[in-house]
This record gives structure tokens, C-alpha cells and sequence, in this order.
């Protein structure tokens, strides 16, 4: 049997950074990795409950697509996430996708609510999310609990070929080749619509970064993602 702590352990930090980068502003939210074309390590609800900031790899259950457990005893006291269709079918329809983020970031959900899509308003302040957002980050209309085929397919349907989606009143929905990328492309979602929510708020306006100044911002690739600017969030998490 493959060996699946340091996955789960992977998981557990992640939700972490979730939780620290105010994208999960309580218990709501979850994180899943694929580990086979059949199988994914998801963040499940436990025994001890106390929300995303304190998840442990304990917490992160092996399950098949359908949410049955995948070895024996993996979901005695744990619980697959309501809304676990919301994962399993972004990768049923997305085979680039091996993790998924879902969160409820309060000023995602804000902006979306004020009328302001995620633009390319910055460049190289994050040059992932700049170019991110320059490729589009569609909204799903719907504020529903993703909890069964019928929704998801709205859902997937929706996010189309793009890495994140906004859900309406509810909060966004990230998948990515891994983990890193998956957390790392919602935070700068967030970061996106905060900074949106402060120019309006300061009287600012928004626009687009001219297209000659996109076209400057290099791809920093995985190398990045899961390099230093993973290090950084752990680190984070380490020093609070
Ligand atoms: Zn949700």
C-alpha cells in the first residue's frame, strides 16, 4: 500500500494556509488531491472539529470518486464533505486537474457581490494571479450548496477551461496540477478582489493592465509555485 502521509500531511498544511490567508473564515471549506485516476485524498469532517486552521493530516481521508472509502476504517468518525460532488466532478471533467480548493474568502465573495470581476488590475505585484485573472475568472450565478450531479455540472459548466471559478454568494472553487497551484491561485484571487474592494473603497477606478505591460510578465511556472512561494506559506504558518 503506497504510503499516503506525506499527501495527506500536504493536504492538512494546505487548508492551513488557507485558513491563514483569511480564505476560510471558519470551519466551511476543503481541499482534495487525486492520488489515482480513482482515488483522492480529501480533507474530511472529524471526530474533533475545530475548522480548517487546525487541520491535521489525520483529517484527510482516502476515497474513491464516489466518496466511498477507499481502505478499510478511512471514514470511522470521518465524513466526506457535503459538497463533495463540487470535487469529484471538476475531476471527472478536468484530467490536467489532480487538486481542487473550495472556500467561502469573504472579500471574493464581497466583490463578486459589489458588481467586480477578478481583472488583471495588477502586474507584477503577483504576476501568477495578474496573469490568472488576464485569462478570465468566470462566475457561477448560482449561491447553492454544491451538493449533488445536477449542481456541479452548473459548477464545472460554468469555470468552462479555467483554473478558478466564483461562485455567487458562496465563495470560489480552484483546481490546479497540484495542491500548491490549486491554493496558491485562489489566494491570489483573494488578493485580487481586496485590493479591488480598497481602490473603489479609496474613490480609485479600476482597469486592466495595458496589454503591452502583460506581455512583459514572464510565466514563473511550477518552479515557483512550488518552490519558494510554497516554502513562504509554510513558513507562515510556522511563525504564527
Ligand atoms: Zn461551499
Amino acid at each position: 500500500m503506497t504510503d499516503f502521509e506525506p499527501a495527506r500531511r500536504l493536504v492538512a498544511d494546505a487548508c492551513r494556509v488557507l485558513a491563514a490567508r483569511g480564505l476560510a473564515d471558519g470551519f466551511l471549506g476543503h481541499i482534495c488531491l487525486r492520488v489515482d485516476p480513482e482515488l483522492l485524498l480529501i480533507r474530511c469532517r472529524g471526530p474533533h472539529e475545530r475548522g480548517l486552521a487546525w487541520t491535521t493530516p489525520d483529517d484527510v481521508r482516502l476515497v474513491d470518486l464516489d466518496g466511498t472509502e477507499a481502505a478499510p476504517g478511512e471514514l470511522d468518525g470521518w465524513a466526506v464533505p457535503n459538497e463533495l460532488l463540487l470535487h469529484t466532478e471538476v475531476l471527472r471533467a478536468r484530467p490536467d486537474a489532480n487538486a481542487v480548493v473550495h472556500a467561502h474568502p469573504p472579500a471574493v465573495v464581497a466583490a463578486d457581490l459589489a458588481g467586480i470581476r477578478i481583472r488583471p488590475v495588477v502586474g507584477a505585484y503577483d504576476i501568477p494571479g495578474a496573469r490568472l485573472a488576464a485569462g478570465g475568472v468566470p462566475v457561477y450565478e448560482r449561491g447553492v450548496l454544491i451538493r449533488d450531479r445536477r449542481l456541479a455540472d452548473e459548477m464545472v459548466s460554468a469555470m468552462g477551461d479555467r483554473p478558478v471559478v466564483v461562485l455567487r454568494g458562496h465563495g470560489v472553487t480552484s483546481a490546479g496540477s497540484s495542491v500548491q497551484e490549486a491554493v496558491l491561485q485562489a489566494v491570489s484571487v483573494d488578493s485580487i478582489a481586496r485590493i479591488s474592494l480598497t481602490v473603489l473603497s479609496a474613490g480609485g477606478t479600476l482597469a486592466d493592465l495595458p496589454t503591452a505591460d502583460l506581455a512583459e510578465l514572464p510565466d514563473l511556472g511550477p518552479a515557483f509555485t512550488e518552490g519558494v512561494a510554497w516554502r513562504h506559506e509554510i513558513a507562515r504558518l510556522d511563525a504564527g
